[in-house]
C-alpha cells in the first residue's frame, strides 16, 4: 500500500488544481488499494522520488442546505484514510467559517497535517497569511497551485511526514 495524501478544504480553494498538477495518472487503480473509498478521486503521483496516492475531495453534490454537511462528511472520511493531510485555504478570501469547520475536524484527529495557503499570487503574504496562523493547524506553506509556485517546497515538506 502506497502512502495516501489527502487534499481537503472547502470548495474553490484550489484542491483539484493542485491534484492535477501533481498526478500523472489520474484515476489510480483504486481496486488495488483495499480500504479506499470510491467516491473520491484518486491519482498516483511521484513526489521527490516517493510514489504516493493523492486523494482529491470535493465534487460535492446536493442542495445548498446540505452542502456543509456533505463537505464535512467527505473531508472527515478522507482525513481518516490519509497518512498525510494537506488542508488548503484561500489567501484571497481569507479565513472563512467553512475553513474553521474543517480545522475543527482536523483537531479531533491526529494526522500529520500541513496548512496550504493557496492563491498567494497577488496578495501581500505578510498580511494575507496572518489569520491562518491562528488556526493552529500544522505548518503553513504558501502556494500558487495554478502556476506551481511553492509546490516544490510543499512536496519537500510532505515527504518528511511519509
Ligand atoms: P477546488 O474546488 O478546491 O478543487 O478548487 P479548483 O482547483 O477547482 O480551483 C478553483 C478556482 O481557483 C479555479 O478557477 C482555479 O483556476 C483557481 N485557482 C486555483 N489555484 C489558484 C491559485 O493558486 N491562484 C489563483 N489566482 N487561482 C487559483
Ligand atoms: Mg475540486
Amino acid at each position: 500500500m502506497l502512502p495516501v495524501i489527502a487534499l481537503v478544504g472547502r470548495p474553490n480553494v484550489g484542491k483539484s488544481t493542485l491534484f492535477n498538477r501533481l498526478t500523472k495518472s489520474r484515476d489510480a487503480l483504486v481496486a488495488n488499494y483495499a480500504g479506499l473509498t470510491r467516491d473520491r478521486k484518486y491519482g498516483e503521483a511521484e513526489i521527490e522520488g516517493h510514489k504516493v496516492i493523492l486523494v482529491d475531495t470535493g465534487g460535492i453534490s446536493g442542495d445548498e442546505e446540505g452542502i456543509d454537511e456533505a463537505m464535512a462528511q467527505q473531508s472527515l472520511q478522507a482525513i481518516d484514510e490519509a497518512d498525510v493531510v494537506l488542508f488548503l485555504v484561500d489567501c484571497r478570501d481569507g479565513l472563512t467559517p467553512a475553513d474553521e469547520m474543517i480545522a475543527d475536524q482536523l483537531r479531533t484527529r491526529s494526522k500529520p497535517t500541513l496548512l496550504v495557503a493557496n492563491k498567494v499570487d497577488g496578495v501581500n503574504p505578510d498580511i494575507a497569511l496572518a489569520p491562518f496562523y491562528e488556526l493552529g493547524i500544522g505548518e503553513l506553506l504558501p502556494t500558487t497551485a495554478t502556476h506551481g509556485r511553492g509546490v516544490r517546497a510543499l512536496m519537500e515538506r510532505v515527504v518528511k511526514d511519509l
